[in-house]
This record gives C-alpha cells, sequence and structure tokens, in this order.
C-alpha cells in the first residue's frame, strides 16, 4: 500500500491489545506529524496478525494517532509542531489555556490518553513514537541516553542515536523518559515509500518482543530484524550526537545538497554554507538530519561512530555509579534542583574535556554567564 493514497482516520486509538497475563505495556504514538501516517499502517498489519489470537501477549499494546485532525488533512501540523510541545511548563500551561488551537486539543487528548495507559499499567511502560522523513534515507532509532533506553533500543539492527533527543526542546518521547518510561523514537524512512512501512512493522515486531509482551523468537520479529538489518549500510550501528548545528532566518544557512538523513563525512567536506562562510566537517564523522526543506531551527547534527568497546565500558561505568563522582571534581557541581544536571565554574569547564561528560550522556550545555550546565535525560 503506498501512504500517497488519502489518508482517513476517524479515532486516536489505532488499536489495542490486552494480553492474557498481566505485564510490560508497549504504547506507540504514529503520525504525530500529520504527513507521516506508515507508523498507523504498519501498526494496523500488526494488529491484524495478532488478533488471529494463536501468539500469547502479556500485558498490553496499544497504538494511538498522533495529529488526528492532521492527519487527515494530510499536513504535518496546522498551527504548531506537536512533537515541540512536551516540556514541563508547556504540558503544565495547557490544562489552563482558555483559547486552544488545534495542536493543544490534539494534545490534551493524547496525554490523557498516554496517562491513562501507564496509569493501568502492571509492568515496565515502554513509549515509542514513529515518525518518516522528507529526505529518504535508512531508518534510524533515537533515544534520550539512559541505561534502560540504550539497553532497550539495542534490539533493532538500525543505526541508533543517542544524545539528539536530549538537544531538541519539547519533544515527546524526551517528557516520557523523564516519567520513567523506556522512550524512544523512530525514523521510518521516506514519507511516500512503501517501505517504510516495512520497516515500521519490523521495528514494531522487534519492540513488542524486547517490551516482553510478545514471547521471544516469533517469525515475524526474526523477518524483520533480517530485514532491518539489511538497510543499515555502511552507517555505525550506534552513534552519538557531538554537535547542533542551531540557526536562524539570518544566517542564511543553506546546506550542501546531496546528504541522506545519516551520511559519512570525512575531515574538511563542505557541509553548508552561512554567511559566515563555509561550514567543513571538523573531523571524520557523520552527518545528521540535514536541513534541506522549509525552515528550521535545527541545521543539521554532527557525530560520530561509537564503537562496542566504548558502549560497553560507558554501561560498566554507569551501572557502578562512577557518574556521581563527577559532581566531585573541582569546579562541578549537582544542581540541588535537578540531579541530573551539572553546573560548571566557567574556568573549570575548560579544565576537563567534554568528552567526559558526553561519556556519561550529559550533552545538553547553558551558557549562564559565569558558569555552564550540563544536562541529561537520566542514568
Ligand atoms: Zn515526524
Amino acid at each position: 500500500m503506498s501512504t500517497t493514497e488519502k489518508f482517513t482516520i476517524d479515532r486516536r486509538e489505532v488499536g489495542r491489545l490486552v494480553g492474557t497475563d498481566p505485564g510490560p505495556t508497549l504504547a506507540i504514538v504514529a503520525g504525530i506529524h500529520g504527513n507521516e501516517p506508515a507508523g498507523i499502517h504498519a501498526a494496523r498489519r500488526v494488529f491484524a496478525r495478532l488478533e488471529r489470537g494463536d501468539i500469547r501477549t502479556r500485558g498490553e499494546f496499544i497504538v494511538f494517532a498522533g495529529n488526528v485532525a492532521s492527519l487527515n488533512l494530510g499536513i504535518r501540523y496546522q498551527v504548531k509542531d506537536l512533537n515541540r510541545c512536551w516540556s514541563e511548563d508547556q504540558v503544565r500551561e495547557l490544562s489552563t489555556k482558555t483559547e486552544k488551537d488545534a495542536e493543544d486539543l490534539e494534545q490534551v487528548e493524547l496525554l490523557a490518553a498516554l496517562d491513562a495507559a501507564v496509569g493501568r499499567s502492571r509492568g515496565r511502560v515502554h513509549i515509542g513514537d514513529f515518525h518518516t522523513t522528507s529526505a529518504s534515507g535508512i531508518p534510524f532509532v533515537l533515544f534520550g541516553d539512559t541505561l534502560p533506553q540504550r539497553q532497550f533500543v539495542r534490539v533493532f539492527p538500525l543505526p541508533i542515536i543517542m544524545g539528539l533527543e536530549e538537544l531538541v526542546d519539547g519533544v515527546l518521547a524526551s517528557y516520557w523518559t523523564r516519567r520513567n518510561c523506556v522512550a524512544f523514537s523512530c525514523e521510518g524512512g521516506q514519507h511516500d515509500d512503501p517501505a517504510s512501512i516495512d520497516s515500521l512493522e519490523a521495528v514494531l515486531w522487534l519492540a513488542l518482543e524486547e517490551a516482553g509482551v510478545t514471547p521471544r523468537g516469533l517469525p515475524e520479529a526474526l523477518a524483520g530484524a533480517e530485514l532491518l538489518n539489511t538497510q543499515r549500510g555502511n552507517i555505525p550501528r550506534v552513534l552519538e550526537v557531538l554537535e547542533r548545528r542551531a540557526i536562524t532566518e539570518n544566517d542564511a544557512f543553506r546546506m550542501e545538497p546531496g546528504f541522506r538523513n545519516l551520511d559519512n563525512a570525512h575531515e574538511g567536506r563542505l557541509l553548508a554554507r552561512d554567511r559566515n562562510g563555509d561550514i567543513r566537517a571538523p573531523s571524520d564523522g557523520i552527518v545528521m538530519l540535514p536541513l534541506y526543506q522549509g525552515l528550521g531551527s535545527d541545521g543539521f547534527f554532527w557525530g560520530r561512530g561509537v564503537s562496542q568497546t566504548r558502549m560497553k565500558a560507558i554501561d560498566v561505568l554507569r551501572q557502578v555509579g562512577v557518574d556521581r563522582l563527577l559532581g566531585l571534581l573541582p569546579g562541578v557541581k549537582r544542581d540541588d534542583a535537578n540531579p541530573e544536571r551539572l553546573v560548571l565554574r566557567r574556568a573549570a569547564a575548560k579544565l576537563y574535556p567534554r568528552d567526559v561528560f558526553n561519556f556519561f550522556g550529559y550533552r545538553k550545555a547553558k551558557n549562564h554567564g559565569e558558569h555552564l550546565t550540563l544536562e541529561r535525560s537520566g542514568s
């Protein structure tokens, strides 16, 4: 089925399956951007298969349409991006707003539906947010860099990108990470490519298995792993974001043509131009999510592959709590109000390689004059 056919949906809940035994929850949001219905097609296929009744399930599997009105209009959103309004402040203000715009109304319903799913769960709650992209390219997974999330996303044989969600404010998955859910986002491929539906279906089967809703070793999950495994090409399995190229309208930013969603770039390669001149790759690395269409505040993200050895080292050091020691370094203290935020004196910030903090997930940097804060999603 092509996603270019006129898509209609009459309710937020795409499907719900309650298992024979109590257990974990997998809740998926698909189409939070209304021009991205592929995840809903994928979910319908999975529900159709599960409804045959021969697969024993535990807990609950539920899928919601994200932006119902925009899905029916076939547009990304009407007033504002529904995947940029999930900061605590925005969610708090939502309930007191007297004049709600189209996306506020969607968010009120979606929030209530997800809250209800979390509330009735008798096990761990996993939340996935499914997207597709305008540019072509292989599917990939994004997640906030916490230990449970790192462990969960390893089931997907796709490039998995850590640290990007933390750099973008108001993302749905980050909101649920802060609520102790295991959250991730998935970009399934190009909007209108039928292969994107196949990829997201594969991601669903693997997520169901890893969450513990379906038993291990289902043929659907094995086939899904095989399908995704063939798509990764020459992109490393695990990527970390080192930098977000933030842009404003005044920068006259122009990405060089030809980059895919994830693309290798050698040191010195021309990536983009702006009013100050050429922007070149600072080292061998990976360009992520280059901006080609319309306006946005992210020009591109810059990152690198992470070796298995480094991943293992990080896991071990985080499991034994070495990261707690960061707050004891001279010139560094943990924020009293937020244990996942470090406050560095400016002079001290220069003493330590930023990589030490990246290593433990502290990637979101903010300047406050004399101080610099570095924040992460959780341990
Ligand atoms: Zn999207």
